[in-house]
């Protein structure tokens, strides 16, 4: 059984923990180091970036975190997760930090105002048994993804048309939406599926 850890300074914290536990994984929240140090792989989960940026730093996890995805932890961030794991943000504070996970550039709060929150089904390379449906709150979207990255699912129809909203580079995998809000477990499956495969 691996142990999945879900970053717990802040957003969306227990629903990940309760989906990460369905998919037969230990699911612990991870506020210090020596939490960090005992998963097998985390979620970063929705929240607010710049704010969760902040509370890494305070809390001491900003460099261990960043070792330990180079060192190869598989990771799983959605929304304010996804910003964090970016190798660079577009629209942020100007001290916000990231951890370089992901080479990819994250437009942050991409979808304006007028739809900043809404829900599409999606198109989701690699998850089988129909569409999945996307929550997205004041989401990012993917800008620019480097060779490594594999883009599992875009934007279908809309004025955001063509976006990319899903990715993955070797172990670590990103979402701009929630799949925690909806009780469908297969993105949690996916990445549980990566912990164990690792
Ligand atoms: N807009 C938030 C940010 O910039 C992300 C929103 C979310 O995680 N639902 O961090």
């Amino acid at each position: 059984q691996p142990t999945v850890g879900v970053l717990a300074l802040q957003g969306d914290v227990r629903e990940h923990l309760a989906a990460v536990e369905s998919c037969g994984a230990r699911g612990i929240g991870v506020r210090r180091v020596s939490e960090l140090e005992s998963v097998d792989g985390l979620v970063i989960p929705g929240g607010e970036s710049t704010t969760m940026s902040r509370l890494l730093t305070v809390f001491d996890l900003l460099e261990p975190l960043r070792a330990r995805l180079k060192a190869g932890m598989p990771a799983y961030g959605s929304c304010a997760g996804m910003i964090l794991l970016a190798s660079e943000i577009l629209d942020t504070r100007p001290d916000a930090e990231h951890l370089n996970g992901l080479d990819i550039t994250v437009r942050r709060n991409a979808f304006g105002r007028q739809v900043d929150s809404f829900e599409a089904d999606l198109d989701f390379a690699g998850i089988d048994g129909g569409p999945v449906r996307a929550v997205f709150i004041r989401a990012p979207w993917v800008e620019q993804a480097g060779a490594g990255v594999d883009v599992l699912a875009r934007v279908p129809e809309g004025p955001a048309e063509g976006h990319i909203v899903a990715v993955r580079q070797d172990d670590v995998l990103a979402t701009s939406f929630h799949p925690e809000v909806t009780g469908d477990l297969r993105v949690h499956r996916l990445f549980v599926d990566m912990v164990r495969g690792n």
